[in-house]
């Protein structure tokens, strides 16, 4: 899979940066109101290292965003995406196939789980990245299918009762709301499938 480690790294940044607003109102409502600046935060400081993460092979250059996640975000989510991009660059060779791409995103969600203490149903960020991790092991996935599947993913978080994190704090009045951490998840996603075809 040829891929440019470049607009992979300006696309998901710039988007998740624009998503700010938006997910500081999803996390206002079922959080404190902050996962959108956290993010913001942490993908400026990913920007700003960008000469640095570029210069080293890929599974370096995934493990250098994770570390500068956990140092810049903070909350809950912040060392929670660390492990996802740490985890990546454990897993992934330098130029990896689609095989490869499904068996390391696999691995960082289990990673996630056992950081987190999570499981799938408890209305996180796990809700969407599990999903996906386990359509692209089917070997059927399309970048139109990996982008529609998050989509219903984060939507399916409305209905669900936070168990995990601060929304778990609200019970029952988390219900009805978007997990804030499953919407960025589902940022990153669509953005490189986008970037994989073209369109960012
Ligand atoms: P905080 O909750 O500390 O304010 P953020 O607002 O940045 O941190 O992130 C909240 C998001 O983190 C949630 O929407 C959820 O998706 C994710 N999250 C919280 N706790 C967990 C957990 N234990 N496992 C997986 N994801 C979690
Ligand atoms: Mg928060």
């Amino acid at each position: 899979m040829a891929l440019s480690l470049e607009r992979l790294v300006d696309a998901v940044s710039s988007r998740i940066i624009a998503a700010a607003d938006e997910l500081t109102e999803l996390d206002s409502a079922i959080g404190d109101a902050d996962h959108g600046l956290n993010m913001k935060r942490g993908f400026e400081a990913v920007l700003a290292d960008k000469a640095n993460i570029l210069a080293k092979p890929l599974p370096d250059a995934l493990k250098a965003i994770g570390m500068t996640l956990v140092m810049k975000v903070g909350g809950a989510s912040g060392p929670l995406y660390g492990t996802l991009f740490m985890t990546l660059g454990k897993e992934l060779p330098p130029e990896p196939t689609a095989a490869d791409m499904a068996r390391a995103l696999n691995a960082a969600v289990e990673a996630i789980k056992a950081r987190g203490k999570a499981d799938f149903n408890n209305k996180t960020m796990l809700d969407v990245l599990g999903p996906v991790a386990t359509h692209l092991s089917s070997g059927s996935a399309s970048l139109a299918s990996i982008r529609a599947l998050a989509d219903e993913s984060a939507r399916a978080t409305i209905p669900m009762k936070a168990i995990k994190g601060r929304a778990s704090f609200l019970g029952e009045r988390s219900i009805g709301h978007m997990d804030p951490g499953s919407r960025s998840s589902q940022i990153m996603i669509e953005t490189v499938c986008d970037v994989l075809e073209g369109r960012s």
